[in-house]
Order: C-alpha cells, then sequence, then structure tokens
C-alpha cells in the first residue's frame, strides 16, 4: 500500500488540480485559437498550473522551497496584461479569491535556490503536444541534497488502468523513495496499482521512447542506436515525462534523451527529469546518463554534471550504454 504522507498527500493533490485545471484550458483555448503560432494558451496554463500548485505549497507547507520553470519576468510587463487576466480567471476556479497580485507572488515563490531540500516543479511538460494535442504532463517532485525523494506526475492523455472502468482518462503517477510507484485515475483517484517495469530480455522487442521533437534529440544517432541493438520494434516519439510513466508501466525498455546536434551544450533542467526518473527507479527500473552515471540532482537548476539520459527497464541498461559507447553517442571531452 502507498503510505499517504503529508508530502504525498500535498503532492497528489495539488498535481490534479493543476492538470485537471490545464485540461481544461486545452479543452476551451487550444482548440479555439485561430492560429498554430499561437503559443498564448501555453503560457496561460503555464502559468495557472505554477500558481495553483504554489498556492497549495504554500497553504499546506509553507517553510518549504520551490524551484519552478516559470519565471515573473514578463507578466507583470504591460504587453502581458490580457494573458495574467486570463491566468487569473481559470486560478479563480480553484482559488476563488486570486486576483492578478496574488498570483505574480505566486509565480515569484517558484524562484528559491536548488539547495538542499526543495520542490521543482514543470507546470506543463510537453507544451509542443499540448499545442498539438498529444502528451503533456504537470511534473512536481522532492528534492533532498540532490536526491530525488517523491515524484508525482499528472498526465490527463492518458489512462490509468487502474480502474475497472476503463473509460477513465487522465493518469496520476506517484513515486516515493524506497516505497515504490504507483499510478491512479487523475479524476477519481481511489485505487493506486502499483508499477513494474517490462521485464523483456529480447532486445528485438525492445521499445524505445523518444521526443516527438525532433530538436530535442538526434535522430540519426537514434537510428544508430536501434541499429546497433538489432531492434525491431519502431520508436515511439511521444512528448513529455509521460515517456517516464510509460516505461515505469513496462509499456517500452528504453528512454532516450540525447543531445541535439543544433544544441550542442543544452543542459537537462532538473524539473524536466526528478518526477519521471524516480517513477521508472521505483518500478525497478534504471536510470543514469549516457555515460552510465547517475543523476545528480544537486547542482542547482540543470543536470550540469550530467550527459544526456537513458533510462531502461534494468535488464536491459548495460546492452544499451554499450551501444551508445560503440555509436559514439558521448563526445570525447565529455567522457
Ligand atoms: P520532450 O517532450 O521529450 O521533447 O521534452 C520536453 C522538454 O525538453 C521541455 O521541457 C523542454 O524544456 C526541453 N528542451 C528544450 N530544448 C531542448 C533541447 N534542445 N534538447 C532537449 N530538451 C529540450
Ligand atoms: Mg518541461
Amino acid at each position: 500500500m502507498l503510505a499517504l504522507t503529508r508530502e504525498v498527500r500535498f503532492a497528489l493533490e495539488a498535481v490534479r488540480q493543476a492538470a485537471l485545471l490545464v485540461a481544461q484550458i486545452e479543452k476551451e483555448l487550444v482548440s479555439t485559437t485561430l492560429t498554430k503560432e499561437d503559443r498564448s494558451p501555453v503560457t496561460v496554463a503555464d502559468y495557472a498550473s505554477q500558481a495553483v500548485i504554489t498556492a497549495a505549497l504554500q497553504r499546506t507547507l509553507p517553510e518549504e522551497r520551490l524551484v519552478a520553470e516559470e519565471e515573473s519576468g514578463l507578466l507583470r510587463a504591460p504587453q502581458s496584461r490580457e494573458l495574467l487576466q486570463l491566468a487569473t480567471q481559470y486560478v479563480c476556479r480553484i482559488e476563488p479569491d486570486a486576483d492578478e497580485n496574488s498570483l505574480c507572488r505566486w509565480i515569484e515563490r517558484g524562484n528559491a535556490a536548488a539547495e538542499g531540500r526543495f520542490w521543482t516543479l514543470d507546470p506543463l511538460d510537453g507544451t509542443k503536444g499540448f499545442l498539438r494535442g498529444d502528451q503533456y504532463a504537470v511534473a512536481l517532485a522532492l528534492v533532498e541534497d540532490g536526491v530525488v525523494q517523491l515524484g508525482v506526475l499528472g498526465c490527463p492523455k492518458l489512462t490509468p488502468g487502474a480502474q475497472p472502468d476503463a473509460k477513465e482518462q487522465g493518469a496520476l503517477f506517484v513515486a516515493r523513495r524506497g516505497h515504490g510507484a504507483w499510478v491512479t485515475s487523475l479524476e477519481r483517484p481511489e485505487l493506486f496499482r502499483r508499477l513494474r517495469v517490462s521485464q523483456q530480455t529480447d532486445l528485438r522487442q525492445a521499445r524505445l521512447l523518444r521526443s516527438f521533437e525532433s530538436e530535442h534529440t538526434d535522430v540519426e544517432r537514434i537510428e544508430a542506436f536501434v541499429v546497433s541493438l538489432g531492434i525491431e520494434v519502431p520508436p515511439q516519439r511521444m512528448d513529455s515525462q509521460a515517456k517516464y510513466a510509460l516505461l515505469a508501466d513496462g509499456q517500452g525498455e528504453f528512454l532516450l534523451r540525447l543531445r541535439s546536434p543544433s544544441q550542442p551544450h543544452y543542459c537537462e533542467k532538473i524539473w524536466d527529469q526528478a518526477a519521471g526518473s524516480l517513477l521508472v527507479e521505483e518500478a525497478g527500473g534504471k536510470v543514469t546518463d549516457l555515460h552510465g552515471k547517475e543523476l545528480d540532482f544537486s547542482q542547482g537548476r540543470t543536470l550540469s554534471r550530467n550527459y544526456g539520459v537513458l533510462a531502461s527497464n534494468g535488464i536491459l541498461h548495460a546492452q544499451a550504454l554499450a551501444a551508445l559507447k560503440a555509436i559514439g553517442a558521448i563526445p570525447e571531452n565529455e567522457a
């Protein structure tokens, strides 16, 4: 059984409310937005989600620090006025007394230093997926001295498979270090099902999860990796940490984050990997960088001591690391 500690209860409920709100914004704004270039629904959803989670944190665990993706910079500028008003209207669905000032203050509260004990939040992970009507996630994690202790993912576009009612939409994932990984329904979080990674040993059958966006990865090297390992299943393209959730639930064997040739110095952000990586570890899988080093969350807002990410069911991890070396996925000066 999942022990509902104070932190677990807070994180589950805050992420659930934010993810349901983001799903409403998707329904009401994304489909009615006239041009594909208009990213305003993302901005509204980002700010609303971060504000709702920060308000809950302030109320429930007022001493805790938050390191969140969104900064308040542009929010108070005159050109952001309409977006701010719209975000505030959405936040009021959960925090009825909120106004534009409180929203700005909640966003600003996410600027804490990433050291010691802190929460880290991606209020809307997979913004491109959100705009396309594909996968996205709300991701919250608790980090203590560089180690992720608790992770929660709210994924409105995944099905939990936990309830007898197969029509249930939206999944809520939680992992606590040393206590396993679990999934429940986002709408009705009643039954929790324990997650277990796949036990696949045959590389030909291995399912690889990769970013949907080609500029977030290295498509040629993914192909070389697939060929090198003799994988016969086409890689699955998916946005956001929903990939980690699938891997943790045995619906994949590998998750690969390779550096894009167009951004060779890109460093992973902690809020993009913290919750998801713990889900996979607690479901029995393994998560390292491309060298095989554990992810180090003690270096501030980025994983600056790591290079890329390889997550797997554990069984196939060593073979994948060897293949990454063989295909030259790790540059000499990074080794
Ligand atoms: P994904 O959904 O796998 O494409 O990953 C989404 C996350 O990738 C977003 O939160 C972005 O912050 C992050 N991201 C942005 N640029 C890059 C990049 N060049 N390489 C890898 N990840 C990126
Ligand atoms: Mg993100």
